[in-house]
């Protein structure tokens, strides 16, 4: 999907820091000390515009919360929910997946969510997936010991790779449902890409899965 280039975001992000973590490798080791209560840290990596990292935020005041987007042009919409929730215990950062190492100790975050991940069809560009063996090693460097990934996407085919990705890398399938709109499961949080894709008929498959 095409985003449109807003050459203001950036100085929109900057002149909320309250919300929007400048320089977080400062936080490295003292996430605790971020929030206003010291609880749960779960984190969404390519939280887009922000509405599933702020409907949890709201939902789970006893979680707290860190939407990563990299694309300065579409997290500025997250910030604008925000700024209108004033959630204490949601957070954004600007920054790529790829850096999560250097921003976080082993075992700051509790759980990691994937949506609609980019799905990069063609085989030359597998190590772009969020779920690429290269990305499980940065989230397993995060997590805590038998943390888990909570994946949704429309893309059978990214589905299908992930969860041959997970069961190489040694992650155990705790869940998974291939149609996660007709399933008992209760509780979900629609993203703005399953809002979409949803209503034209697209079936949504979601998984999770945990570090052994
Ligand atoms: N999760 C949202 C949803 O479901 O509506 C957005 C889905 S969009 C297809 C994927 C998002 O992931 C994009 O906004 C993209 O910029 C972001 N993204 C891709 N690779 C990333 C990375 N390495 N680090 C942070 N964000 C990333």
């Amino acid at each position: 999907m095409r985003v449109r280039n807003k050459p203001w975001a950036m100085d929109k992000l900057q002149s909320y820091p309250q919300y929007v973590l400048s320089s977080p490798e400062q936080y490295k080791g003292k996430w605790n000390e971020v929030f206003v209560k010291n609880q749960p840290l779960h984190i969404e990596i390519g939280t887009g515009k922000g509405r599933f990292i702020t409907g949890m935020a709201k939902a789970n005041p006893h979680i707290n919360y860190i939407g990563i987007e990299l694309n300065e042009n579409v997290i500025v919409t997250a910030l604008d929910l925000l700024i209108e929730e004033n959630l204490p215990n949601l957070r954004l950062m600007n920054v790529n997946a790829n850096d999560l190492g250097d921003i976080f100790e082993k075992g700051e975050v509790d759980q990691v969510y994937l949506n609609f991940s980019d799905p990069w069809p063609k085989t030359r560009h597998a190590k772009r997936r969020l779920t690429y063996k290269s990305f499980l090693k940065v989230y397993e460097g995060i997590l805590k010991d038998r943390g888990e990934i909570h994946f949704k996407t429309d893309n059978q085919g990214l589905f299908e790779y992930s969860l041959m990705s997970f069961s190489e890398y040694g992650l155990l399938l705790k869940y998974v449902s291939l149609d996660l709109h007709n399933s008992d499961f209760e509780g979900n949080i629609m993203t703005e890409y399953e809002e979409k894709f949803s209503s034209k008929g697209s079936r949504i498959y979601r998984c999770e899965v945990q570090y052994r």
